[in-house]
């Protein structure tokens, strides 16, 4: 459905050839410095009985002494009865490219007499972490999240030669949609060729059997064939056959290889012939770690916290939804602070136009009442003139002055005589 909405949004685009440089094509490597700045953050779990080799392939991959060597198991009766969930964290940089490295391992798993439980300790740490994401995310200061998902699980496989065990299909079964399951035939040196090919066909069947979902590396359209060829190889050596080894040995013809020297030979473990140690760091480390990771945060914890949601009895977008999520309830208490303040804008905006047009009002009354004084004044400032000119004319033509002027001085003289 995405896919039709995306194609169908993509008609509507017009392509356009560019007259010159723009700069853009520049965008991969701003992305690839601010990534190298920032470093990264993986987490891998390993889950397996102990002794089939996990802290020795972490080391192996990494190429680091993560692990120290491990002390032997002590007999049943003496250990812990749970599983413990242990992580181990290291910065390590190749190339300037800094990764924090979690490791997760989950020691006791496998070991008890009764193993029926084993898977719960290790659901409950994938949930937690979940919810410590969950619970950043809906933090009100969202700069600084700390992603400790796990991002892959490396389930081990005791090299039975067989089929998987109940103990097997039952962690795979409950884990499969909380994390991206790899599953990995530990000591796969211990086995012939044949027996190993065997084994994966037997353990694929009952992964396929059980609706088991394991990590796969994701194909893309329009990917180019080399891509696709090696997604398609490695997906080939699933479950991988693994060998471990952080020591260097030497081969009859005098090369030194992190491997492992029996009397018939030397087992190297980065060599595909012997072993799909390669595909395996090529899965986890060098083609699709990226993947893991984008996986775990679109799918296996989008899925969760829906699920999750909707257990508490929200539906997204409903009101419960806004009144348990606090994220959703702070956005909608910002959209009403903010229309607030709007109103109370308008509101000053009017009153403000208000007063201007009261003040323009009485200041062109003022005007107009100036205005008509001051002709009042220039009319009678005329009249005066005008009378005054007259005054002057008749008295330089020698006329006598106005019979109304002359009588009251005629009346005047009268008076005083
Ligand atoms: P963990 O308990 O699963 O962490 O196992 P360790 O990594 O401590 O390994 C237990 C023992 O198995 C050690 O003696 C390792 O040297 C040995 N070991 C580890 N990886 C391999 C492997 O691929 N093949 C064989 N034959 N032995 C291995």
């Amino acid at each position: 459905n995405t896919a039709n909405t995306a194609g169908a949004g993509l008609s509507n685009v017009i392509r356009k050839k560019l007259m010159g440089y723009v700069g853009f094509a520049n965008l991969p490597n701003q992305v690839h410095r601010k990534s190298v700045r920032k470093g990264f953050q993986f987490t891998a779990m390993v889950v397996g009985e102990s002794g089939l080799g996990k802290s020795t392939l972490i080391n192996t991959l990494f190429n680091t002494t993560l692990y120290p060597p491990k002390e032997p198991l002590p007999p049943a009766a003496e250990r812990p009865k749970t599983v413990a969930i242990e992580s181990i964290g290291a910065d390590i940089e190749e190339n300037g490219v800094r990764l924090h490295l979690t490791v997760v391992d989950t020691p006791g798993f496998g070991d008890f007499v009764n193993n029926d439980d084993s898977w719960k300790p290790i659901v409950e740490n994938i949930e937690s972490r979940f919810d410590s994401y969950l619970e950043q995310e809906n933090r009100v200061n969202r700069i600084k999240i700390v992603d400790n998902r796990v991002h892959a699980c490396l389930y081990f496989i005791q090299p039975t030669g067989h089929s998987l065990k109940q103990l097997d299909i039952e962690f795979m079964r409950r884990l499969h949609t909380k994390v991206n399951l790899i599953p990995i035939i530990a000591k796969a040196d211990t086995l012939t060729d044949e027996e190993v090919a065997e084994f994966k066909e037997r353990i694929l069947a009952d992964i396929a059997h059980h609706n088991i979902h394991i990590f796969q590396a994701p194909t893309y359209e329009n990917e180019d064939e080399e891509t696709l060829a090696e997604a398609e190889e490695i997906a080939s050596k699933i479950p991988f056959a693994v060998v471990g080894s952080d020591k260097l040995v030497d081969t009859p013809d005098g090369r030194q290889v992190r491997g492992r020297a029996y009397p018939w030979g030397v087992v190297e473990v980065d060599n595909e012939e012997h072993c799909d140690f390669v595909k395996l760091r090529q899965m986890l480390v060098r083609t699709y770690m990226e993947e893991l990771r984008e996986y775990t945060n679109d799918v296996l914890y989008e899925n969760w916290r829906t699920e999750k949601l909707l257990s508490m009895g929200v539906a997204q977008d409903s009101s419960v939804f806004k009144e348990i999520n606090p994220a959703a309830r702070l956005q909608e208490e910002r959209v009403l602070h903010e229309a607030k303040l709007a109103k109370m804008e308008a509101e000053m905006k009017m009153v403000f136009q208000q007063k201007v047009q009261e003040k323009e009002a009485k200041l062109k009354q003022s005007e107009e009442e100036l205005y008509a004084r001051h002709k009042e004044m220039k009319d009678a400032l005329e009249k005066q003139r005008i009378d005054l000119e007259d005054k002057k004319r008749k008295i330089e033509s020698g006329r006598p002055l106005t019979p109304e002027k002359s009588s009251t001085t005629r009346k005047k003289g009268f008076l005083r005589t």
